[in-house]
């Protein structure tokens, strides 16, 4: 991919060079506002054959013969995709593959998308991490479907995209208390001293703990940070992707 001219300004994942990941930016799209630009999401009033357009525009920026995206439920269940869906997106918040060349991704606007890449067994996953996804358990529930394809989490890179931030996510206090006690290291404070939650935290200690060996977080908040969809500052908006694919050998 590298070395070619590319007009998507995406965030390239800092995987292992046996996948390829990226997270999008709203740059580079043709979606009119409140969408604007690159919204890869069908579900959010943008017309559909501009969402299309966008995801092809992301597919020949990766090189992958398809991407695949889930129908997503704040929940923990996880899909095994092993070329390009046809019949319907399948309903799920995680997809794993070991095809080289498709490439399987989740859409956010606040949510943590995460990425995974065990290269020594050829294995990738992608995994869409909000509160309720989080507390479901849809991070441990992804590394042990990895695992069912024979991925280590020892030799797997998980890679934490762009979401709201442990000072930007306010929630009431009962909230705060719930989610901590669920998964530990969210338990936050805003900038104000209001109740807070971290999510990028929270995810980093569950994939710690779920024997992933590397854990690698982006810091980006999507609130914070215009490059990225928000739906916490903008409400109505379009969604970035959070995308992984296995190179051929
Ligand atoms: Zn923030």
């Amino acid at each position: 991919v590298s070395g070619r001219a590319d007009p998507l300004p995406a965030l390239p994942a800092e995987l292992p060079a046996e996948a390829t990941g990226v997270f999008t930016t709203r740059s580079g799209g043709s979606s009119p506002p409140p969408w604007a630009e690159l919204n890869l999401s069908l579900d959010v009033g943008d017309d559909a054959r501009t969402v299309l357009a966008n995801r092809d525009l992301l597919a020949g920026h990766l090189g992958a013969h398809a991407i695949v995206f889930p129908r997503q439920v704040h929940g923990r269940h996880t899909v095994i995709v092993d070329g390009p869906v046809t019949a319907g997106a399948p309903e799920a918040d995680a997809l794993v593959s070991r095809t080289a060349g498709v490439a399987i991704g989740v859409l956010a606007a606040d949510c943590l998308p995460v990425l995974f890449a065990d290269p020594v067994h050829d294995v990738v996953a992608v995994a869409h991490a909000g509160r309720r996804g989080l507390a479901a358990g849809v991070l441990q529930a992804t590394v042990a479907r990895m695992a069912s394809y024979g991925a280590d989490p020892g030799h797997t890179t998980a890679v934490i995209g762009p979401g709201v931030c442990g000072r930007c996510y306010e929630v009431p206090e009962q909230m705060r208390a719930e989610v901590a006690e669920a998964v530990p290291g969210t338990w936050s404070t805003t900038g104000r001293g209001t109740p807070a939650l971290d999510l990028a935290a929270g995810a980093a200690h569950l994939l710690a703990t779920s024997g992933v060996g590397e854990v690698r977080p982006t810091g980006i908040c999507t609130v914070e940070d215009p490059r990225w969809y928000s739906h916490r500052r903008d409400g109505r908006t379009g969604r970035f992707a959070g995308v992984v694919m296995l190179n051929g050998r």
